[in-house]
């Protein structure tokens, strides 16, 4: 995947990517977390991440291995659905 590059100055980029690290470590960004709970489970799972897609994307792996059983019979529309509950349940970590 390639990020998108930021000059800094002539001679001298970094990726986005690199500041959102920064960002966060400095305490100025917070990360981002999603419980399977809000979710509507029982799961004590939690997915962390530095930006929303991040946190969907290991929501999503999580899903598909832990609850492969609901997650396979789920519908496109339903897929959707979750990803969309997926951005409203979200919170800064
Ligand atoms: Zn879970």
């Amino acid at each position: 995947m390639n990020k998108p590059k930021v000059i800094v100055r002539p001679g001298v980029t970094v990726t986005l990517g690199f500041f959102d690290f920064l960002l966060t470590s400095l305490g100025v960004k917070h990360m981002k977390k999603l419980t399977c709970k809000a979710m509507g489970t029982e799961c004590h799972f939690e997915a962390t991440g530095q930006t929303a897609e991040e946190v969907k994307n290991k929501m999503v792996e999580h899903a598909k291995t832990d609850h492969a059983e609901m997650f396979n019979k789920m519908s496109d529309s339903e897929k959707e659905g979750m990803m969309k509950m997926m951005d409203e349940k979200m919170e800064d970590a």
